[in-house]
């Protein structure tokens, strides 16, 4: 990486020196992209095999931060987010749900559609699905093999980390001393267990396989994300980024598989965002500790509050998660919006801008942009966006702002809000967009277990009229029913 710093070339960019925290150098660096004006980036999407959890948008609203951030500062972008939508847990659940695994993953790939708007996470240039592309996966392969990185063990094909000096060098693991040839065929594996990993899987029976020139099976995952972003943004990237669990193996494997082939450095900046977590334990799946946004959505929680916590804790600190954060992060908004629809509806005094206020607003600006540039440092930004509301309303109070403090003043909301992307008052509609009811509180279980049991007992006595009103009750307050042949009935939250 250049030691020289040179400024930004994206042309809104002189003023400030954008830096970010790189895990590849372990240094806080200048951000100078390898085309001007341009910044190549790939972000790992979700595996689809259920619905996102918030700490998975945790790390995506950082990604659309950092998306923001760069466009605003006059960078084109162009990045990728692929979809995985074929791994062990997709295989097994789509199994055992006795379905393909493109009609089990379909369902989630949507339902992440549908919520990426509901956050306002910009749609990235490409989004792309790993199945669509084997072709190039198993193209990559067979460089590799060529190159001699690869050997085959019981139809499956893996990578010799042994032969490839670099590995280690993101997640700085010490591969010294470790057992050559042991091989891992799980996608997912610590540290600890360092070893050559699967490229392509030999299929298991009943398991979902294609029959291609290296063999009949399965890409692993690492290979995924290596293909697609060499596909989409040629040798070199400028930024890749994820959460800090794919530091390893996930990120080390897709380096070593990039630079092995190409013989180029693949990511020039790596950037992870910590986790969010919950009574200080990572939110995931397998903890059971989850949130998804549907549910804080029907626990009557607004997305531009979820957003706004999410965006407002820096990427590079741990978030402990807690509802009550959302209230906090609630009241912060409607703060921002009512002084803004304040700024726009109230008659101030007459008079052009007074040097202090505009002068003010400007300042707050360079501070909210300088705090951005700083590693994309949320919290500073946003104390400055807050320290001129309150300035504001103080000289509103007073009698002192003029009608002309109005534009500069709305000009720092406006870049405020090119990155937070709260200030519109859309959340009702947003909610109606995924069909859940607003304005009607939720039902604890045991009121749900209470109505889904009266509607047992409509059914059974034939009464259709009442169980569909029963239905249609529960539905409102966000809550589906499944009818089984048995004339059993499961129920859920949307
Ligand atoms: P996955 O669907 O597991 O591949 O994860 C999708 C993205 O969410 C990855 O970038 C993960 O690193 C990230 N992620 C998973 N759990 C958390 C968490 N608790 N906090 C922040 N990011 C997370
Ligand atoms: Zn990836």
């Amino acid at each position: 990486m250049s030691a020289q710093p040179t400024l930004n070339s994206g042309d809104r960019t002189t003023k400030t020196e954008i830096r970010f925290h790189n895990t590849l150098t372990g240094m806080t660096e200048p951000f100078v992209p390898q085309a001007p004006g341009e910044v190549r980036s790939y972000t790992c999407g979700p595996t689809v095999y259920d619905f996102a959890h918030i700490g998975n948008f945790r790390t995506f609203v950082f990604q659309d931060i950092l998306r923001r951030y760069l466009k605003s500062k006059g960078y084109r972008m162009i990045q990728v987010m692929n979809l995985t939508d074929v791994d062990d847990r997709i295989i097994q659940k789509a199994a055992a749900a006795g379905v393909g695994i493109r009609e089990y993953t379909d369902k989630y790939i949507q339902a992440f559609l549908d919520d990426r708007r509901a956050l306002n996470l910009e749609p990235p240039e490409h989004m792309v699905r790993a199945t669509e592309h084997i072709d190039d996966m198993v193209r990559l392969i067979q460089r590799l093999t060529e190159k001699g990185f690869t050997y085959t063990s019981d139809g499956s094909t893996y990578f010799r980390i042994a032969k490839f000096p670099g590995y280690g060098k993101l997640s700085k693991i010490d591969v010294a001393g470790m057992q050559t040839g042991a091989r891992v065929d799980m996608d997912r594996y610590d540290k600890d267990n360092a070893r050559d990993f699967a490229l392509w899987k030999a299929p298991k029976p009943g398991e979902h396989f294609w029959e291609t020139p290296i063999g009949p099976g399965r890409p692993g995952w690492h290979i995924e994300c290596a293909a697609m972003a060499l596909k989409y943004l040629g040798e070199t990237l400028d930024i890749h980024s994820g959460g800090v669990d794919l530091t390893f193996p996930h990120h080390e494997n897709e380096i070593a598989e990039s630079e092995a082939a190409t013989g180029k450095p693949f990511a020039r900046y790596w950037l992870h965002a910590e986790h969010l977590l919950v009574d200080h334990e990572k939110m995931s799946k397998s903890m059971g500790n989850f949130a998804t946004l549907r549910e804080l959505f029907s626990h009557g929680h607004k997305p531009s509050s979820i957003r706004f916590l999410l965006a407002s804790v820096p990427y590079r600190r741990q978030l402990n998660f807690a509802p009550e954060s959302l209230q906090g992060a609630a009241s912060s908004v409607e703060r921002l919006r009512n002084f803004v629809a304040r700024l726009r509806a109230e008659k101030f005094p007459e008079g052009s801008s007074s040097a202090r206020m505009a002068e003010r607003a400007a300042k707050a600006k360079d501070e909210f942009d300088a705090g951005l540039a700083d590693d994309l440092n949320t919290a500073q930004a946003l104390a400055a966006i807050f320290d001129l509301v309150r300035e504001a309303n103080t000289s509103m109070d007073r009698g002192e702002f003029r009608q002309g403090d109005a534009a500069p003043v709305l000009a720092a909301m406006d870049a405020f809000d090119e990155i937070f992307a709260v200030l519109r008052d859309d959340d009702a509609e947003k909610l109606k967009a995924l069909g859940i009811a607003t304005g009607v509180p939720s039902l604890g279980d045991a009121e749900v277990e209470v109505l889904v049991a009266e509607r047992q007992a409509a059914r059974k006595r034939r009464d259709f009229a009442a169980s569909d009103r029963i239905r249609d009750q529960l539905a409102e307050r966000g809550v589906i029913l499944e009818d089984s042949r048995d004339g059993g009935v499961r129920w859920k939250r949307k």
